[in-house]
């Protein structure tokens, strides 16, 4: 298998040097940034398949970098917080990455975060050239194989994560499922996230499908309980 590419943002060069020793015994390929404006640019020229962005860093903050680069791609990235008001700011800001890992974390929780982030990458481009299995919701179209969702005709720009917890609403419709259920079960065991991410994950997904996302039509709350997926 080709090995991976992973670029490092990070300002803080004993932290940068031990995640980039650790990775490259791994087998992956390493990129290093020391400020953001060089790692914008090296997210944006060198195709790295994950980004490891810290927050805090000279010249361009993790924040502007983080939306630049989803301007232009779906790579994915997973942020370095500092400290818990950061994760409270990371998911508030919805800036669209992928995950996030407090400092100080472990490395073999680093590594599984960045393979299991990986892994989804690879099963959405496999799931591009499989047969379509396209379901339709009212004036949504989901096509459950190939993940592409069209709303009217359109297609809509969803993250795999998005994606992936509709289908996995859509294909139970009618069934509640609390927040703690889909974290485990749409973002895996091996997340040790926050029961919010399902919250913001939501707010994005609606503002996406619904027309109007204060009075939802497909993705349900059941007040106390959790989410649902209806047929409108
Ligand atoms: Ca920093």
């Amino acid at each position: 298998m080709e090995s991976k590419k992973i670029l490092i943002i990070e300002d803080e060069k004993t932290i940068s040097d031990i995640i980039q020793f650790n990775l490259t015994k791994e087998g992956f390929e390493v990129e290093t940034a020391y400020d953001g404006k060089d790692g914008l640019e090296k997210a944006l020229n060198g195709k790295p398949d994950l980004i490891l962005l810290d927050l805090m860093l000279p010249l361009m903050d993790g924040f502007q970098v983080c939306k630049r680069v989803r301007e232009v791609s779906n790579v994915p990235i997973l942020m370095l917080t500092a400290k818990e008001e950061e994760v409270d700011k990371v998911l508030g800001l919805e800036l669209g990455a992928d995950d996030y890992i407090t400092k100080p974390f472990g490395m073999r929780e680093l590594i599984a975060r960045i393979k299991a982030n990986i892994r989804r990458v690879d099963l959405m481009s496999s799931m591009q050239s499989a047969p379509s299995n396209v379901k339709e919701f009212g004036n949504l179209t989901i096509d459950l194989n190939r993940y592409e969702i069209r709303k009217n005709g359109q297609v809509l720009e969803l993250t795999l994560r998005e994606f992936e917890l509709l289908k996995y609403l859509a294909e139970r419709e009618n069934r509640v499922f609390s927040r703690e259920q889909l974290l485990e079960e749409v973002w895996g065991y091996e997340y040790y996230g926050d029961i919010r991410t399902v919250d913001v994950t939501v707010r994005r997904l609606r503002e996406k499908l619904e027309d109007d996302s204060s009075n939802p039509q497909y993705i349900m709350t059941k007040r106390g309980i959790g989410y649902y997926f209806k047929r409108p």
